[in-house]
């Protein structure tokens, strides 16, 4: 039998009807020619937007090289990248994978490992939080705890304790004698772009001091130069144990990567963790290009500058068009607008206006700009959002009329 809608592909993503051929900068250009400015990045995904000279050039000298080895041999650009994350963050060891969701799977194997070792192998258990979002494998599905996504999969994965966002005494009376870690993003991205203050960070710090657990930041969104400072934790003073890294760090090309202390990571050791792609020579070219730009001085406070734009006139925006807009949130270029309409209608909105954004939970739309993005392109971007809110604001006016 054949469907006449059938088409070869699994049916999980609900596709916006764009067709993308080339992107240039902050832009992406359909097959027809139009063009749409990219404020979703592939999901903070571009950090150095579409097409980079220096990322293109990278991969193409790469590829005429080497593409792939197995990790049983040495990958010199794996040593490059590993010890250039290991010199600018607080981590002494770096395993590299393709995504986001693995390098999770690492961080949560490195801390189980970690107490198996010290002699406490009851200590497996890890405590997140409500909103969260770690990826789509089975354990962090688990990890994430959202229903929609654990909902006819089986059997949860065991060993994931979820608490209120925010809710101290929640997380104190969650501590048991199995508990192994605290795994958080500094700022939920899918979760509607709810950041975690600097002071309450500092006190999860020492709350996993003073309970012997070890800290997991998942900075696969807020990582990698988005808030303005390489890793978003960096704005609190404080220094997770072990950390996931993905998206921005390839700038495209699927990389993602387990950050650790030689302490956190003491049981990781021959033989018990592997991947087969994960960290080719390929992925290392493009991750080191990317930190060529990312570490260049200067980078991070244009981030800063930009972000500073963003927010200014994000704020104008909500104060004039509050009945579109009720909040601006996020740090640097990680931003959220809560939205009073349904964000689905916003997103549509600012797509009649050719620009793209994105979705997040909390009745949130994200803008993850290109880390590159000018001043003129972040002012263009603000008159495109205007312009929507205006629209949007009428409509609403002449509904409660
Ligand atoms: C995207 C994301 C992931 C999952 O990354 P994948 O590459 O899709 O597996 C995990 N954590 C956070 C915070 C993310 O934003």
């Amino acid at each position: 039998m054949t469907d006449a809608n059938a088409q070869p592909l699994y049916d999980t993503f609900a596709r916006a009807d764009l067709r993308f051929e080339r992107g240039e900068g902050v832009w992406l250009v359909t097959e027809d020619g139009d063009r749409y400015l990219d404020f979703a990045a592939g999901i903070a995904v571009n950090s150095l937007g579409h097409s980079h000279p220096h990322l293109v050039e990278t991969l193409k000298s790469q590829a005429e090289k080497l593409w792939h080895v197995s990790n049983i041999y040495e990958i010199p650009g794996q040593r490059r990248l590993g010890q250039r994350l290991v010199d600018s963050t607080f981590a002494d060891k770096v395993f590299f994978t393709n995504s986001g969701a693995e390098a999770l799977e690492c961080a949560i194997k490195t801390a189980r490992r970690y107490h198996y070792v010290n002699g406490n192998p009851e200590r497996f258990r890890i405590i997140t939080f409500e909103g969260a979002f770690h990826g789509r494998t089975l354990a962090t599905i688990a990890a994430g705890g959202q229903l929609k996504y654990l909902e006819g999969f089986g059997p949860k994965v065991e060993g994931f304790d979820q608490v209120p966002f925010g809710d101290e005494k929640a997380l104190k009376a969650a501590i048991g004698p199995e508990t192994a870690a605290i795994l958080i993003e500094p700022i939920q991205g899918e979760g509607g772009v709810r950041s975690v203050p600097d002071d309450e960070l500092r006190a999860l710090r020492k709350l996993c001091d003073d309970e012997g657990l070890l800290l997991i930041l998942d900075e696969v969104q807020s990582g990698v130069g988005r808030t303005g400072k390489l890793f978003a934790h960096e704005w609190s003073g404080i220094q997770p144990d072990i950390m996931a890294v993905a998206k921005g760090i390839g700038g495209g090309f699927p990389l993602g990567a387990c950050l650790a202390t030689a302490e956190a990571a003491k049981g990781m050791t021959a033989g018990v963790h592997g991947t087969t792609f994960g960290g080719n020579p390929l992925a290392m070219a493009v991750g080191n290009a990317v930190l060529d730009v990312i570490l260049e001085e200067g980078f991070l406070e244009h981030v800063q500058k930009i972000a500073l734009v963003m927010k200014q006139g994000l704020a104008s925006i909500s104060d004039r068009y509050p009945n579109v807009i009720s909040e601006v949130r996020g740090r640097g270029l990680l931003m959220g607008l809560k939205s009073v309409v349904p964000n689905t209608t916003m997103v549509q909105a600012l797509r009649d206006e050719h620009m793209l954004t994105v979705g997040a939970g909390d009745n949130v739309i994200r803008l993850l700009p290109p880390l590159v993005a000018t001043e003129e392109e972040a002012r263009d971007a603000l008159s495109r959002i205007e312009a929507a809110a205006e629209r949007l604001s009428l409509t609403a006016t002449q509904k409660s009329a």
